[in-house]
This record gives structure tokens, sequence and C-alpha cells, in this order.
């Protein structure tokens, strides 16, 4: 396996809870609490969950858009918390991101030629022709001419814009792109042709991708890796075909029976488990157990599961789950094509 190109090591951000006229501190709110995990080269690593789970602020925090309270994010070994100056810039043109709302991330008051261009006339100091010739490229390779340059976003469709946000952020060639819930407001029938060209961007680019997503349908068809995420940790890691086919989890178990298979357009996180904690107020012990159908009452609320590997490549943290027989494909798994 090659070396990860980013690395996060127990991860930690807490922000404090206040309240009152003079903010008097109420308490803590956990939103990220010891998440670790690796993305290798090339790949794609999902961080799934319901609506504040954390997987947001992970993705904040590899963007540098905040710091952690504790933990380390590593890029090809370097601690990016000690990057500085022309180091931090670096990483900034090596990590990009495309966001969920294609509508309100770019601005409409510019052309497209200038919102693509942009990054590489700031930070590559390229001038006009040789500006509108590397734009003109960074569209086609997006699937759209270079004459749409002239044109401003509000001519465009929802899965087009999003064409836009992705020719600008590959325009500084990154290494790693956070895709945060990159199709979940685009048509349904949009999602595949955007899903289609992030797989053959990947394949193209070697890019390595950290997919943010709630929809396990999505997941299922771009990530090579998954980490289930709950109450600011992380639950379940594995390899798609791991735990796509055999969760061991209960809470992932219920992620994945929510679905109804036949149908992606069905809303893929449903209530009938439960709401998920106050990240103000977690419950001690296992974070899901007021949730969990087999939480055993000595050990669950009182001792707080660890990760454990139980086979490889597949880490769970639950009293209950024990090592597991090894499948002959147990490790396969990777982004693939829509038909
Ligand atoms: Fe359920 Fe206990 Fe496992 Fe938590 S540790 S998921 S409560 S069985």
């Amino acid at each position: 396996m090659a070396a990860p190109l980013l690395e996060v090591a127990d991860l930690v951000r807490h922000f404090p809870l206040r309240a009152g006229p003079a903010g008097a501190r109420r308490g803590t709110v956990r939103a990220v609490d010891g998440v670790s995990f690796a993305i290798e080269p090339g790949t794609t690593f999902a961080l799934v969950g319901e609506s504040g789970c954390g997987k947001t602020t992970t993705a904040r925090l590899v963007l540098h858009l905040d710091r952690p309270t504790s933990g380390r994010i590593l890029v090809r070994g370097k601690d990016i918390g000690t990057l500085r100056g022309a180091g931090l810039r670096a990483y900034r043109n090596e990590v990009q991101a495309v966001f969920q709302d294609p509508y309100s991330s770019l601005n409409p008051r510019m052309r497209v030629g200038e919102i693509v261009g942009e990054p590489l006339r700031i930070q590559r100091g390229l001038r006009r022709r040789e500006l509108a010739t590397r734009v003109g490229e960074l569209l086609e390779q997006v699937g759209l001419p270079a004459a749409v340059a002239r044109r401003h976003p509000h001519q465009f469709s929802g899965g087009e814009r999003q064409r836009i946000a992705l020719a600008r952020a590959l325009s500084l060639s990154p290494k790693l792109l956070v895709l945060d819930e990159p199709v979940s407001a685009l048509d349904v029938s949009i999602r595949a042709q955007i899903l289609n060209l992030l797989a053959d961007l990947q394949e193209e680019l070697g890019l390595s991708y950290l997919l943010i997503s709630h929809d396990l349908a999505v997941v299922e068809h771009m990530s090579h890796r998954v980490a289930v995420m709950y109450a600011g940790e992380i639950v379940e890691v594995a390899t798609r075909a791991n735990l796509y086919e055999n969760p061991l989890h209960p809470y992932t178990r219920a992620l994945i029976a929510a679905v109804p298979q036949a149908d992606p357009d069905v809303p893929l996180v449903d209530s009938g488990f439960g709401e998920p904690p106050n990240p103000a107020q977690l419950p001690p012990g296992c974070r899901y157990h007021p949730h969990c159908p087999i939480a055993d009452a000595s050990v669950c609320p009182v001792i707080e599961p660890v990760p454990r590997p139980v086979r490889p490549d597949h880490t769970v943290a639950c009293h209950l789950v024990e090592p597991q027989e090894v499948a002959s494909d147990a490790t396969r798994g990777g982004g693939e094509r829509l038909g």
C-alpha cells in the first residue's frame, strides 16, 4: 500500500458552550472527538453520518479553515499545524474543496473565466493570454466548452455550475479534493454525470478525494474506504466492500437498513434509529447505547468502546463485535462509473 497522502491522527475539535449576557462557559460541544484516518494517493475516503455527527467540522479542519483543539493532520508526513507562509500557501493549493451548493459558491458578478482563473492569476501570476488558454483547458476538462468563460453563473444549470466549481478547484493542480456533499443539491438526473466526471478526473489526474456525505448510495459508488461517524467519533471504518456487504457496528447496520436499496432518491438517513445525542451532553459509555438494539446494560452505558481491528482493513468501536472470519474478496473496493 502506498504511503498516505493525508493522515489525521486523534483529531479533536471542542467548542465552548456559552450562555447569558456575560457569555459564561456552560459546557463543551464535542464536535470532533478523537478522529483518525488516512487517505492513500488516488483513492476516495468517505466520511458518512447524520447531520451534526462531526464530518463537516473534520473537513473544515483538513481544509485549514479551523484549528483543532488537539491532534494532528499530516500531509506526506508533515504536520500542517506547523506550516507557515509559503508552506501553508502550498498546502492550501494542494488541498481544494467543492461544496454542496453550486448556486451560492460562485460569485454571481464574476464571469466564469474570472471565477476559474482567479486562483491562477493570484497564486501563479498568469497573464491574460496564458490565463485564457489555461481556463479554456480547465473548462474542457470538466466537460464544458471553453467559450462559456464569457458567461455568468446564473446562465447555467446546477450541474453545470458544479462543473465550473470543479474547474476552479482543479486550477492549482491539487492532490486532494474535499468534496462536501458534492451532488446532494443537484437533480437526481444530473448526479450520475457529476459522479462519473469525478471518477474520470480521479483516474486521469491521480486525485485523492475526501468525500463528506450523508448519502450512502453516493458513498458506495465513489469510495474506496468508508468511515461511519456518530456523535463526533468514527464508529466503523472499512473498505467499501466490507462496510456494505458486512456492516458490523449496530449504528452502521441501522444506517444501511434505513436505505431502500432499490430507490436512491429516497432520503438515505431516517429517524428510525433515534435522534443523535446532543454533542454538549453526550451519554456515558458508548454514545450509541440509548438507541442500540443489542446494548449490554452491564458494559455499554459504562465503558466507552475503543476502535479495534476485527479483520483486515476493518475496524469497529463496539464491545460486542468479535473478530471475523476473512472472506477471500474482503478488501476489494473502489470508485465506479455509474451506468
Ligand atoms: Fe451497542 Fe454496546 Fe456496541 Fe455501543 S458498544 S454499539 S451500545 S453493543
